[in-house]
């Protein structure tokens, strides 16, 4: 219990106050502060689960539980999706119910974005049958589906199931998919394949009711090479050769955008292969029974890191969690600029991997299905998908890639993509995000198109200008870590009256190595465009800065 420390003054003093608990659960803080923890507290939310398979999938739409369908059913990748044709002015006005559709966004977890062919396919044939066609590779490596019926519910978890796939917490207040480097296993410079302890991860921890009620999310990821936003995540593992242990990994915590981005920090630990999803518990534990439950805006686990400091948070961990100490660590060496493995590479055993950019990680059933037919028929039986929305074909032979790259541009799929189809990303946005204030994705894929030819003249070489595009300020495609982000609002159009448009960030980074810092991008006041100025927008800026740029910039 925590204690006051506060001194009283003589005998007319008011006694000591306790300091104002954070809703912390190691604290005694265990009542419900607020409706989200109480609905909680009331019940498990995986439990929500028979009663979609046994009650709802039967009785319809109509037949839910308010506190499941907008709280529960998150836990098993489930949202309710924005009805059409409602404008972003209205979305902060309605209540849930008017804003709602009787439709799901479901979200499949792909844990370190990989898939063989078999799930594939399923993925395909599940969006073909139920989900009008839709597939959208996200940038946290899941695929998300729309136009789900609660009714096919059921059915779409037992075929994922049968392939080894599910939805389990891939949304809601628990750990979220687990996030991997696409090229884990093949890469020629990595040094240890992670995967079998993200396996591990998934198989001890995924679907646990003891870690299945977090004061928030809780995002994770673990890879050899720094081929993905680390710093943005609770919990990131790095790959780092430590001079006497050998390799092993780098443990970093507390990164998180949306309202208050954090980069996340280095604990400064070696932590072995066997030992991850230990510490991995640990971490989770901590947050847990230390985070911030009263506020939902101050819970994620940055704060707690914020608060404490790296040195407290490492001493925690290893007295209370793990009760050893862990071995002080290296840093890990961080590349010059992004790996987003488009394009043509080698792998360690002399095969190549694909890299292709589908526009704004916009796909669909059919592509999908296509796409496992172009793999197989280039002798490959694995595909990955990439935290910058895009998807990789593994294990091909060096005289089968022209013909691979030929066949995936023949299915929409890029390999040499423009600068723009291959750094712009956009969240889910308006057509089916309750939060949005505007349209994101049908945006980002004209935004990409009027660049390729406005831009057509411009000598780009190797510049690569990345733009995330959000629909809110919830940050869903990292809106502060874009060379160009831009934030979704509504701003004053050419006649006075409010249009979609977006607050410009500008020149943030991550996973840069020394003199190339991670950092967020600026916002300045006053920087704002309208969402059909954007095109000129972007053009202006990147003709000024090709203009000005200096000699390796
Ligand atoms: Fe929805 Fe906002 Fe996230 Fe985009 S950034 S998906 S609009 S919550």
């Amino acid at each position: 219990m925590a204690v006051s420390t506060t001194p009283t003054t003589g005998g007319n003093a008011r006694p000591a106050r306790r300091p104002r608990g954070e809703g912390q659960w190691a604290l005694g803080h265990r009542e419900p502060l607020n409706p989200n923890e109480r609905t909680k507290k009331d019940d498990n939310p995986l439990n929500v689960r028979a009663r979609i398979e046994n009650i709802y999938a039967h009785r319809g739409f109509d037949s839910i539980d308010p506190a499941d369908l907008r709280g529960r059913f998150r836990w098993w990748g489930l949202y309710t999706q924005r009805k059409a044709g409602i404008d972003g002015g209205r979305t902060a006005v309605l209540e849930p119910e008017e804003l709602e559709d009787k439709y799901f966004m479901l979200r499949v977890r792909v844990d370190g974005g990989q898939l063989d062919l078999a799930q594939l396919r399923v993925i395909a044939d599940i969006s073909e049958r139920y989900a009008r066609g839709s597939a959208d590779i996200t940038d946290r490596q899941n695929i998300q589906l729309h136009w789900i019926r609660v009714e096919d519910v059921p059915a779409i978890w037992k075929a994922l199931e049968e392939v080894g796939l599910s939805t389990t917490e891939a949304c809601g207040d628990c750990p979220r998919v687990v996030m991997g480097s696409p090229v884990a296993g093949v890469a020629a410079d990595e040094v240890i394949d992670p995967t079998p302890a993200l396996d591990e991860i998934v198989e001890r921890f995924i679907g646990d009711p003891a870690y299945s009620n977090l004061p928030r999310k809780f995002k994770s990821s673990i890879s050899w090479l720094a081929d993905m936003p680390y710093e943005v995540n609770d919990i990131s593992f790095l790959g780092v050769i430590h001079p006497e242990y050998g390799p092993g990994f780098d443990l970093w915590v507390g990164g998180g955008l949306s309202t208050n981005p954090m980069l996340a920090q280095r604990l400064g630990v070696w932590v072995p292969l066997a030992e991850l999803a230990d510490v991995w518990e640990g971490v989770v534990g901590i947050f847990r029974d230390y985070g911030y439950r009263r506020l939902r805006h101050r819970a994620r686990l940055k704060f707690l890191v914020a608060d404490w400091g790296v040195e407290k948070f490492r001493e925690v961990l290893e007295k209370e969690y793990l009760g050893r100490s862990l071995i002080d660590g290296p840093a890990p060496e961080l590349p010059e600029r992004p790996i987003d493995h488009i394009g043509v590479h080698e792998q360690a055993d002399g095969n190549r991997y694909v890299g292709a950019a589908p526009v704004v990680g916009r796909t669909s059933g059919e592509q999908l299905r296509r796409l496992a037919d172009v793999a197989e028929a280039h002798g490959s039986g694995r595909v990955r998908l990439t935290a910058y929305q895009k998807l990789l074909v593994l294990d091909v032979a060096p005289e089968k890639v022209d013909s691979l790259v030929t066949a995936l541009r023949e299915i929409g799929l890029e390999s040499f993509p423009s600068v723009w189809r291959r750094s712009t990303m956009a969240c889910t946005g308006i057509e089916f995000c309750k939060l949005a204030i505007v349209e994101t994705k049908a945006r980002g894929q004209q935004l990409v198109e009027r660049l390729e030819q406005r831009l057509a003249d411009a000598d780009l070489k190797d510049a690569d200008i990345s733009i995330h595009i959000n629909g809110c300020p919830n940050a869903c495609a990292r809106t502060q870590i874009a060379d160009i982000g831009l934030k979704g609002q509504l701003v004053m159009g050419p006649d006075g009256r409010q249009v979609e448009g977006f607050q410009v960030h500008l020149g943030g980074g991550l996973g840069m190595a020394e003199g190339h810092k991670a950092g967020f991008g600026r916002k300045l006041r006053g920087l704002k465009t309208t969402a059909d100025e954007l095109p000129e927008y972007v053009e202006r800026l990147t003709r000024r800065y090709l203009a000005g740029r200096t000699d390796g910039e």
